[in-house]
């Protein structure tokens, strides 16, 4: 068995890739791939994911959930494209490259953009604070987890105007106060399910409201809430797969039960490297994601040994990012605490052979 750190697509529970894959082969006597998603079978998968997710994260009355295609890139043109109001302004937080994408999505739709904090000058190693949150925009846009350079927002920013958030890289894995946001958005892959489905949250009452004089029908999320998330053909094994992760979740303490799981892993991670003299933490220490962590070596010329050493171990998807180097290791709500032991064994063993 490998020990999965991944950055997405993500590790899920054994138990839900199971039941999934009986699924292809049998699903009430045809496979979960053939049947109608117009079928009294999809339409309860359908409406026990939306529920789901509703129950997950205690989603208040007056918001709709939805899962759409396009991955959270084309949330990003969704988010902008349905948020835009009479100012067609936006105030973007730039976090890293996940958030650039996002302003640059947001201008090609004609939005005017104030990136009013950035973290930009550090190589996005940290969250901006102590920023001017603009009061002339239709909207706020941030990124709550930083996938790639290991950063996390551990506080909501505080505005009055309506706030949007990809929240991709780590939704589910802890409690989230809904009501906040206007929008919410997320793709599959990093925490919910396989890739293929888009999660939106969308309080009612911004839906319709666009300014856009370009909003084909897919890309407006009314049209989608008004079909309850099948106006087209949904992708149905993400969402089958994402429904059964959900069920996971629920029989597993929720998303208070996944934080704790998280927050134990992360510590333990944190702790062997803020305390191992070959290993420094890359992203500022009050910042840091509790999904992916992101680190390096003190001493480079060292990189092979360790490299082999977490290979034989049957470490995969460790390598970090080429825009931070060193190492990533993304700790998903199904990465059980034994693969970040091995983890840590293998940094322990590295320091007494090398240190
Ligand atoms: C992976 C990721 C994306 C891109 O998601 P796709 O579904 O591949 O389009 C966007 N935002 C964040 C925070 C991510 O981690």
């Amino acid at each position: 068995m490998k020990h999965n750190f991944g950055a997405g697509p993500c590790i899920l529970p054994q138990e839900v890739f199971k039941q999934s894959a009986d699924a292809v082969i049998d699903f009430n006597g045809l496979s979960i791939l053939e049947i109608s998603h117009r079928s009294a079978d999809f339409v309860s998968v359908m409406e026990e994911a939306r529920s789901l997710v509703k129950k997950a994260l205690g989603v208040p009355d007056g918001y709709t959930v939805l899962f759409l295609q396009g991955g959270a890139t084309l949330g990003f043109t969704i988010a902008a494209l349905n948020m835009m109001r009479d100012s067609k302004k936006a105030g973007y937080i730039n976090t890293g490259t996940w958030a650039k994408n996002a302003i640059s999505e947001a201008k090609a739709v004609g939005i005017n953009v104030n990136v009013f904090a950035s973290s930009e000058d550090q190589n996005f190693n940290y969250i901006p604070k102590g920023y001017q949150i603009p009061s002339d925009a239709d909207f706020i846009h941030y990124t709550s987890n930083n996938t790639i350079f290991g950063t996390q927002f551990h506080d909501i920013p505080e505005t009055s105007l309506p706030l949007v958030c990809d929240m991709s890289s780590d939704i589910f894995s802890k409690p989230v106060d809904v009501s906040k946001y206007d929008m919410i958005y997320a793709g599959a892959q990093k925490n919910l399910g396989p890739a293929g489905a888009t999660l939106f949250i969308v309080k009612d009452e911004v839906l319709g409201k666009s300014t856009s004089s370009f909003l084909p029908k897919y890309l407006n999320l009314q049209k989608h809430a008004e079909k309850d998330s099948m106006m087209n053909t949904p992708p149905v094994f993400s969402v089958y797969t994402s429904m059964l992760n959900l069920r996971y979740l629920m029989e597993n303490g929720g998303v208070q039960g996944a934080a704790e799981r998280n927050a134990a892993k992360a510590n333990a991670l944190y702790h062997e490297i803020d305390t191992n003299p070959l290993f420094k933490g890359s992203a500022s220490k009050e910042d840091r994601s509790l999904m992916n962590v992101t680190f390096l070596l003190t001493d480079e010329s060292i990189k092979e040994e360790f490299d082999r050493m977490w290979n034989e171990a049957e470490i995969v998807g460790l390598k970090g990012h080429r825009s931070v180097g060193g190492y990533r290791a993304s700790m998903y709500n199904a990465l059980p605490l034994s693969s970040v032991n091995v983890l840590l064994d293998v940094m322990k063993e590295f320091s007494r052979v090398k240190g």
